[in-house]
């Protein structure tokens, strides 16, 4: 029974992601957004309220990779050489993870694509995107919120200065280890990882604007709040 089933799946599921919508609604979603932008937290709320996974290139490659699959042995390769694995082995592996059973109900990708020419392979390969979400929060917000955090350098623990305050300012609760500015929240990282942004994935906000399946989350300081705007985005 179970088996059939699968089988089924296996059949079915390639044509469900690529074909126009069938009874059930699927929601093939991409989400968008500078780093520290809350990506991750709304992603994991959203999943869990639509029932559809988060995808990201950095899990699917690695479990490409492990799995030994077509197109996982030829991402190794190249991470083998030493080379950045090239977007139609990045989407390759993409379009197989999202013929899985889990999709049907659709996905959200997250840090993919990353550029144009990503973006463009994801049409050419005829994966179905149905919303795009961004979110947009401006520079100085999130240098703000990244330059606040701060971390143990004994256990790990995280804090921040706003919002996650330690009981004696510098000193973590857990082990009275002192806290430090971890050097991806230093600000002048930060600006870094923005301006990359900026420059790299931000003509996808133009791209998919174009194709009419642009929707701008407006920051929010409350994680219910933007959650609240993303299914209204979604439901419009
Ligand atoms: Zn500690």
């Amino acid at each position: 029974m179970l088996g059939l089933f699968s089988a089924f799946l296996l059949l079915y599921g390639t044509s469900l992601t690529l074909d126009k919508k069938k009874g059930s609604d699927p929601m093939n979603l991409i989400l968008l957004g500078a780093p520290g932008a809350g990506k991750g937290t709304q992603a994991e709320i959203i999943c869990a309220k639509l029932n559809i996974p988060a995808i990201s290139t950095g899990n699917i490659l690695r479990a490409a990779v492990k799995d030994g699959t077509e197109m996982g042995l030829k991402a190794k390769s190249f991470m083998d050489a030493g080379a950045l694995v090239p977007d139609e082995v990045i989407i390759g592996i993409l379009k197989d993870r999202l013929s899985e059973a889990d999709c049907a109900n659709g996905f959200i990708l997250d840090g993919v694509p990353r550029t144009i020419a990503q973006a463009e392979a994801i049409e050419k390969m005829g994966i179905r995107i149905d919303k795009v979400l961004e979110l947009s929060v401006a520079d100085d917000v999130i240098v703000n919120r990244m330059g606040g955090r701060r971390v143990c350098e004994k256990c790990g623990a995280s804090y921040h200065i706003v919002n996650k305050k330690s009981k004696v300012e510098g000193v973590c609760d857990c082990c009275g280890g002192k806290l430090v500015i971890r050097k991806d929240d230093q600000p002048a990282t930060v600006l870094d990882r923005l301006k990359a942004y900026h420059e790299q994935t931000e003509p996808l906000v133009d791209f998919y604007r174009q194709r009419g399946k642009l929707a701008v989350i407006p920051f929010n300081d409350s994680i219910e709040a933007t959650t609240a705007e993303i299914m209204k985005a979604l439901e419009a």
